[in-house]
């Protein structure tokens, strides 16, 4: 996945540049006095890596050298634009103090210009993470506790959960390092880029990155652990940068010390978008109006934020659902579930839970959890057989035809 950008931003340390006494727009030609070229520099590779501006070869930017309106200069400020709009500023696409100092807060490392809705995400419950065990810069114990704190956050509004593993590969695998460390998206040194993380996915993807050259800190007081954690997590889910201040997916470092650290309405909102105790309601696989909506609309409590599974009795115009050790009735003709739960144990006698899915076949029910499937005699109450999960599927069939020949 190549959602991190390759380029190292040459950050603000080097150069304590005079500050500009006016808003002033960048002219290749001519550098205003009080933009140092190191900032009109550092401008350029802020909006290459976080705004998507491609800048023209050096050929064309010479060109561009004579004519004041050229392309070259009106994509710049327009990014420019795009980056005030951003973060709240006067969208006037001149790079001005306040530009230049919004661009060197201390941020993430992934663009806020990409959006992925509802791309990337998880596709099972539980997640897992583990924790590389080098480059810590605190002990081991004391980091297990930020990031578990960092995780609860979304795990407390969401249906998402997380499993930590010590040894075995994880879903999600934390490390501190720094300058290039093998993603091709290197660190930049003190201040700059902090960190930055892969979008749910195979492989890297998950994964979270922590520049060994920041300051960390277990409290509130400069760059906090929690705080840059809490939002690496939130790609780590599928969620992309917000314009809000007041969001955790907000990309610069925006947190006075000894704040509370808490989700905002829209972080909730875009969590529960991915991973959330709604439903859709389909009908010939074209959505209906009007939803989604709360599954407790159904008549759920409120503690249960997840279904694993329905089955439709249509005849009976009924539904079972199955949450955890539980299974609702849900009455299809007056719109209201039947009383309160009852034990899946107790109703459907043999069945593992929580069960992953389940499905009518062939005069069956069929329920799957893990790789394995439990066909289920409904009229008998009980387990007639077990197989595999794959058994009605095609590729077992391709593969005893392979056998044939
Ligand atoms: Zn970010
Ligand atoms: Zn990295």
């Amino acid at each position: 996945m190549n959602l991190v950008c390759m380029l190292v931003l040459t950050l603000m340390k080097l150069h304590q540049s005079p500050v500009v006494a006016s808003p002033l727009r960048i002219q290749p030609s001519q550098l205003p006095i009080g933009l140092s070229e190191a900032d009109q520099k550092f401008a350029e590779e802020y909006l290459q890596h976080f705004y998507g501006y491609q800048p023209k070869s050096d050929r064309q930017k010479r060109a561009a050298d004579y004519n004041e309106d050229s392309d070259w200069t009106t994509g710049l400020c327009d990014k420019v634009k795009e980056m005030q709009r951003f973060f709240g500023l006067p969208p006037d696409g001149e790079l001005n103090k306040e530009t230049l100092a919004v661009m060197k807060k201390p941020r993430c490392g992934l663009s806020d210009v990409e959006s992925y809705g509802s791309t990337f995400r998880w596709t099972k419950r539980t997640v897992s993470y583990r924790i590389a065990r080098i480059n810590l810069p605190f002990p081991a114990t004391r980091i297990h506790k930020v990031i578990k704190g960092a995780l609860n956050l979304w795990s407390s509004v969401s249906l998402i959960k997380f499993h930590k593993r010590k040894r075995r590969e994880a879903d999600i695998v934390i490390a501190f390092v720094s300058s290039e460390h093998g993603d091709r998206a290197p660190f930049d040194g003190k201040g700059g880029i902090l960190a930055h993380a892969y979008l749910p996915g195979s492989g890297i993807g998950g994964d979270v990155h922590f520049d060994t050259a920041e300051e960390w800190n277990l409290n509130f007081t400069g760059i906090s652990l929690l705080v840059v954690a809490a939002h690496e997590f939130g790609h780590a889910l599928g969620l992309s940068h917000s314009s809000d201040p007041g969001s955790i997916m907000f990309p610069a470092y925006n947190f006075a010390p000894n704040f509370e650290l808490q989700l905002s309405f829209d972080d909730v909102k875009n969590i529960q978008r991915l991973y959330g105790d709604q439903y859709w309601k389909l009908q010939q696989l074209i959505l209906q109006e009007g939803f989604p909506r709360k599954i407790s609309d159904l008549g759920f409590p409120n503690r249960i934020k997840s279904v694993d599974a329905a089955l439709h009795f249509r005849n009976n115009r009924y539904t079972v659902f199955f949450t955890g050790h539980e299974c609702w009735r849900y009455n299809e003709q007056q719109g209201v579930m039947e009383g309160s739960s009852m034990l899946i144990e107790q109703q459907w006698p043999g069945i593992p839970f929580p069960v992953d899915a389940a499905i009518f076949y062939e005069g069956f029910v069929n329920f799957f959890q893990g790789n394995k499937q439990y066909k289920y005699d409904f009229v008998q109450n009980r387990v007639v057989s077990v197989g595999s999960a794959n058994d009605l599927l095609d590729c077992k069939m391709e593969k005893s035809n392979d056998d044939k020949l």
